[in-house]
């Protein structure tokens, strides 16, 4: 008797699928995008259907289990499909980062493996210890690198100190939860062209890209909120992607605020049974709009009418691991296989983005002016060359905060990056306190008197003596935040600090309540990182000042001037969002550069022009497309090996004029966790081409070295370092 098969496309990393035997009984249920649980060599996976094969007798074929969960819609299986092609990652792999996550209890182990192995699984049994010490680490409360120096018994003891007030504190966000309706304000004239413009098109359900420039202040968000109500009744639901999600609060609450129980929020904080309790409620029809990071563009939502991707030029929508999707880039199609419209909105757009606006693949919305034409900030560039002596705060810099202070408003002071903190230096050898397992500097924490390492967990106390010299005079240096800050405190005596990145503030409650002191005026003087040049609403800001404004210049990165340009203008937009005018303040060494320059007037086209003359010289995307592939493995002989293969492997191959291979080089940082990093860069205006060449260095690095070395294939990416 022969059986109906399905081909079935499973998790698990081979580039093909897998055929298996219909049984009768789910004969008349199973449909192309069934999630159905199948044998796997000793395994059970769940899988899903990409199509039917024909008959088979039942011979050889093993059957598949049951169904395991609803199956995936149409349109995503288009997108899952596109992804899986596009990224050149398996197509079972693909379909598993689009749906929520299974069982909980799996990821918990996963928690557990990275405590080191130290602890025993069994010892924190039970299902509800488990769901705790997930939740704890899922909101910060606690860290990964704390916990490791638990035992078993005191992680058990913190469950179960920590079960009320869980508890609690759930029940306190449903009762926060505002629904009270808001009157929308009356839209601007441009606010009201942009929001026409997205309905009628989402009325036309043809597929459209817009792109949404408005300057810092316009009323992007209005414009989605409107754009989004007006499709009510239509049946079709909206998803709005935001960079960050635990950084949004405001907009968050604005959202509720207008459309009340009607959104979902599918953020990093939910468990995987919360997440799926979500999509469940997108997939049923009983929301209209999902909030959410990168993987929101998953939101299952039966008919799509409108996809915002706000801040469209960040690069946190880049997955960084795994399968390396963009997130705005997976939004254009997901409208595309959907006739929706795709909003991408910005201050700064992407040089990609603006590109495709210009040559007309995508619609341009702009809105020049700001809500009730409040003025943009002035900018002053101060050229700290010129100085006598090179300071952290120039004396110009020094006297506006001074002035701000007598005048009670507040200053932003921004610094660029954790990465440029502190280290310590032996004073007899000059050596940097490095990682053992990362080639980097260890970042030296004061007040906890600590190195760490930014790119692993690695951490340890300060070592009295220099590792390399024995030297005993190690001492800290550079301008990380903390020391910044206290030359502010030195500088300004009796001003109220407050410090913002990554390392002071970790969490969202820590991070509310210092939006909140910040609101109600209890500081005078905000020092961060990049974390507060973003989104945020300060009425009372009317200074900006950009301290190390070179640093990002300087990274080895064909986007280093964009994320410059971007990140001053973002910074910029903080200023003078209230009735006071604004002012900003830029220290440099590179006063003439075009990402000042153009900074200075606000000028983004005039940016875009130098910028894109760069690109089109160079050959950098848009112009051509771009493939990292990076090498990885414990001995860097064989990472060079497999290095130099793929090189010679695919040399002959670049028969293609406009082909170019780059590298193989070491990454800029050249050991992360232990292994060995090489990477080379294909670049191309045809993409048959690139992927051809990187399917075969995959091929060539898999035939010679088996599994010494990964090879990691990013489709455009956005990090070089
Ligand atoms: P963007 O995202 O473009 O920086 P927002 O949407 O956050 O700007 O708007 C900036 C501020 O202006 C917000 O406080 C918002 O409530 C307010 N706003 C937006 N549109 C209007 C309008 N039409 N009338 C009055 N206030 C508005
Ligand atoms: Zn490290």
């Amino acid at each position: 008797m022969s059986l109906p098969v399905a081909d079935i496309a499973v998790p698990v990393a081979v580039p093909k699928t897998f055929h298996y035997l219909v049984p009768g009984t789910l004969r008349a249920s199973l449909c192309e995008g069934s999630r159905v649980l199948v044998p796997f060599g000793s395994r059970k996976l769940v899988g899903t259907v990409v199509g039917f094969a024909g008959r088979a007798e039942a011979t050889g074929l093993r059957a598949i289990i049951e169904v395991a969960a609803v199956p995936v819609g149409p349109e995503l299986m288009q997108l899952a499909h596109w992804m899986a092609d596009y990224y050149l990652h398996p197509l079972g792999l693909t379909i598993e980062a689009l749906v929520p996550k299974g069982s909980a209890r799996k990821r918990m182990r996963r928690c557990l493996r990275l405590l080191d192995g130290d602890h025993d699984v069994n010892a924190i049994r039970g299902p509800k210890q488990m769901e705790i010490l997930l939740l704890l680490l899922e909101r910060q409360k606690v860290a990964m690198e704390e916990l490791k120096q638990f035992s078993p018994g005191t992680i058990k003891a913190l469950c179960a100190a920590n079960i009320a007030g869980i508890v609690e504190e759930e029940a306190e966000e449903e009762r926060d939860l505002d629904f009270s309706p808001d009157m929308p304000p009356p839209l601007m004239t441009e606010q009201a062209g942009a929001v026409r413009e997205i309905s009628e098109a989402v009325r036309s359900s043809a597929f459209t890209v817009l792109l949404l420039h408005g300057v810092t202040g316009s009323g992007k968000t209005e414009v989605y909120l409107h754009a989004i109500a007006s499709l009510a009744g239509s049946g079709k639901g909206s998803i709005v992607l935001v960079p960050e999600i635990a950084l949004t609060p405001l907009l968050l609450g604005r959202f509720r605020k207008r459309f009340g129980g009607r959104v979902a929020v599918l953020h990093s904080g939910l468990t995987d049974r919360e997440r799926a309790a979500e999509h469940e409620r997108i997939r049923t029809g009983q929301v209209d709009v999902a909030i959410g990071a990168r993987s929101a563009v998953f939101a299952p939502f039966p008919k799509l009418g409108l996809i915002v991707v706000d801040e469209e030029q960040e690069n946190s929508y880049k997955q960084e691991e795994g399968l390396r999707y963009h997130a705005r880039d997976v939004a254009v199609m997901r409208a595309k296989f959907g006739s929706a419209v795709c909003v991408l909105g910005s201050a700064t757009p992407s040089l990609e983005s603006f590109y495709n606006a210009r040559s007309g693949k995508y619609g341009y919305l702009r809105i020049a002016n700001r809500v009730d034409h409040r003025p943009m900030p002035e900018v002053e560039i101060v050229d700290i060359k010129a100085l006598p002596k090179v300071p952290a705060y120039s004396p110009r810099l020094v006297d506006e905060v001074r002035q701000r202070l007598e005048r009670k408003e507040q200053s932003l002071l921004l610094l660029n990056r954790r990465g440029f903190s502190s280290v310590l230096i032996c004073g007899d050898c000059g050596k940097s306190m490095q990682c053992p397992s990362c080639s980097v500097s260890l970042s030296f924490h004061k007040s906890e008197r600590k190195l760490k390492c930014h790119y692993c967990d690695f951490h340890m106390a300060p070592p009295e003596k220099c590792p390399a010299c024995g030297g005993v005079s190690l001492k800290p240096l550079g301008t990380g935040t903390q020391r910044i800050e206290e030359e502010v405190a030195s500088l300004f005596p009796g001003a109220r600090i407050a410090r913002m990145d990554s390392d002071s503030v970790r969490g969202r409650d820590a991070y509310d309540k210092l939006l909140g002191r910040v609101d109600r005026g209890e500081v005078d003087i905000l020092l961060g990182t990049q974390m507060i040049a973003k989104g945020h609403d300060f009425p009372a800001v009317t200074l900006v000042g950009a301290v190390d404004a070179d640093v990002g210049l300087n990274l080895p990165d064909f986007r280093s001037a964009e994320k410059t340009f971007q990140l001053i203008t973002q910074a910029a937009g903080r200023a003078g969002r209230g009735d006071a005018a604004g002012e900003v303040v830029i220290q440099t060494m590179n006063p003439g550069h075009y990402a000042f320059r153009h900074s200075r007037t606000h000028d983004y086209e005039g940016f875009y022009e130098e910028e894109i003359q760069y690109r089109h010289e160079l050959g950098y995307p848009p112009f051509r497309r771009m493939i990292k592939l990076e090498l990885k493995g414990a001995r860097e002989k064989t990472v060079l090996e497999s290095a130099t293969a793929v090189r010679n492997r695919i040399r002959h191959l670049l028969r293609d004029k406009g082909t170019t291979l780059l590298g193989p080089a070491p990454s800029p940082i050249a050991r992360v966790r232990g292994k060995y990093r090489y990477q080379l860069l294909l670049l191309s205006a045809k993409r048959e081409v690139l992927r051809m060449l990187a399917v075969e260095a995959r091929c060539a690095v898999e035939d010679q070295f088996g599994r010494q070395i990964q090879v990691i294939v990013d489709v455009d990416p956005v990090n070089l370092m």
